[in-house]
């Protein structure tokens, strides 16, 4: 009997993902570069299941149904470059590739027409959720070539984290609209993180809370709006407490990682025009935690001003639970705006409603906020910006005071606080209808002749002025 789909990649993500699928009664054939680790796979975490191993590419594709589906889950580049260019002399046409790793949306684009060409179908696709969504159901975010989806759909709606019975796995768009969600999906990882970590330097340093006192805030919270997978996470984080009883965040060096996908959203928001100002600040301030020794030395000689927090502590966590909401709003805004912005820019077509109910479950930022999001979009699918939702303005409103004196609070202790606050100007620059952008426009003007609109004037008619009489 053969397989009905060849997995190649058996790191952390293509076994559990092979796993999965077998759970779902999926006939999986593997294959990796290095056979040891098929071999340990199959006599592992593999033993006991219908799984099978393929040592080369060749017994690989002869073990498949036809039209054959191959899934590389391997390390995103060039590595998927290299697989594609064996496998294509291996393939018939009509037969499917399925790129499930965090590939560049262009490096997908790309993929999906040269393929084309060649008649072979191919899928791009997002997968969140880390090693335990891939083992027990991930969001799943597949663009490319939709003649491929039908044969691909059963099997990945199958593994994928369901919530109310609905699978977290839609058609996306063509080309490379998957991986595009997905890349924003994982910039707005980085914001939620973000401010979640702005939200504990206040709470911490500003308010002097132990761990254990922020365990207990962290997990309320976790029971409202806020409620949301790193929500819970931070609140069981808090109270994990190492060998000596102590909390074992509090020894953990305060360097971040990044393996890029926060940078690529930004540069993209930046080549659309697009603020997308959370995000941005989100991986600067990765960026900026990286410079370590500099920063030990700045402490030194900068030190931030020396207060204590007199006021009203419950009032001020309050406050902090109130920007970390907005803060959040606005990033999710600003998200689904470049979203939208990508969709008209590249033709992705893109579903906003489908990608927030997608997000809900088996992914990092899955939370019940994204339910909200649903159904502003579903009230109205052509809203420019979420912040002009009902539900959202009301929530703003309500949020707006305490927000504010969460970032006067961080401002006055000088704890950064650079989400919070760049959220804040956005809001107060997207609400603004009258920015300082005339200044600006007589500025370029003035050294450039670059001319300017009037508010006198129909728009489109552009004027120069001689500022300084000289000619
Ligand atoms: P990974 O560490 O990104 O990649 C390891 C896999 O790639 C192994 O199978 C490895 O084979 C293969 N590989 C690496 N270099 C190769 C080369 N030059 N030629 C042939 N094969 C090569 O694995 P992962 O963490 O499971 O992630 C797989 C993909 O999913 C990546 O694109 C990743 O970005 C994405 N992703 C990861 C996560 C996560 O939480 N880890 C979440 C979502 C998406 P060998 O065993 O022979 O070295």
């Amino acid at each position: 009997m053969k397989s009905d789909i060849g997995l190649i990649g058996l790191a952390v993500m293509g076994q559990n993902l092979v796993l999965n699928m077998d759970d779902h009664g999926y006939k999986v054939a593997v294959h990796n570069r290095t056979g040891a680790t098929t071999e340990e796979f199959l006599a592992g975490p593999a033993s006991g299941t219908q799984v099978i191993g393929a040592y080369s590419l060749q017994e690989l594709v002869d073990s498949l149904n036809s039209p054959r589906i191959v899934m590389l889950m391997v390390k995103a580049g060039d590595v998927v470059d290299q697989y594609i260019d064996k496998l294509v002399p291996l393939l018939s046409e009509g037969d499917i590739i399925v790129d499930g790793g965090n590939s560049l949306y262009t490096d997908t684009n790309r993929r999906t027409a040269t393929l084309k060409e060649k008649g072979i179908r191919f899928i791009g696709t997002g997968v969140s959720g880390g090693e335990e969504g891939a083992r027990h159901g991930p969001s799943i975010m597949p663009g490319g070539n939709k003649e491929a989806w039908p044969h691909v759909k059963p099997i990945f709606q199958a593994i994928s984290a369901k919530v109310g019975g609905d699978p977290c796995c839609e058609w996306v768009g063509d080309n490379g609209a998957g991986h595009y969600v997905k890349m924003v999906h994982n910039g707005i990882e980085y914001g939620d993180m973000q401010i979640i970590c702005e939200g504990y330097q206040l709470l911490s340093e500003g308010l002097g809370l132990s761990a254990d006192e922020m365990h207990v805030i962290f997990d309320e919270w976790d029971k409202g709006e806020l409620s949301s997978y790193l929500v819970e996470i931070t609140a069981a984080i808090l109270a994990y407490k190492d060998e000596d009883g102590a909390p074992l965040l509090n020894k953990i060096l305060d360097t971040a990682g990044q393996k890029g996908t926060g940078k690529w959203t930004g540069i993209n928001a930046l080549d659309l025009g697009i603020p997308l100002t959370l995000i941005g600040e989100a991986v600067f301030a990765r960026c900026l935690s990286a410079q370590k020794d500099e920063r030990v030395k700045a402490a030194e000689f900068l030190a931030r001003p020396k207060k204590a927090f007199t006021g009203d502590k419950q009032a001020m966590i309050n406050a902090v639970r109130n920007a970390l909401y907005a803060a959040k709003i606005i990033s999710y805004a600003q998200g689904f705006r470049l979203l939208r912005e990508a969709s008209s820019e590249y033709g992705f077509n893109l579903n906003y409603g489908e990608i927030a109910l997608m997000w809900r479950g088996g992914c990092i930022i899955r939370s019940g906020f994204l339910n909200d999001i649903k159904q502003a979009y579903q009230t109205n699918p052509d809203i420019e910006n979420l912040l002009l939702a009902d539900f959202f303005i009301d929530a703003m409103r309500q949020a707006e005071e305490g927000w504010r004196k969460a970032v006067i609070f961080g401002i006055e202790m000088g704890i950064p606080t650079p989400a919070f606050s760049s959220a804040l100007a956005y809001f107060d620059g997207y609400r603004t209808e009258r920015l300082p952008a005339n200044l600006l426009q007589a500025q370029r003007d003035y050294f450039g002749a670059h001319t300017y609109e009037r508010t006198d004037k129909p728009r489109g008619e552009f004027f120069h002025t001689d500022w300084t009489g000289h000619g």
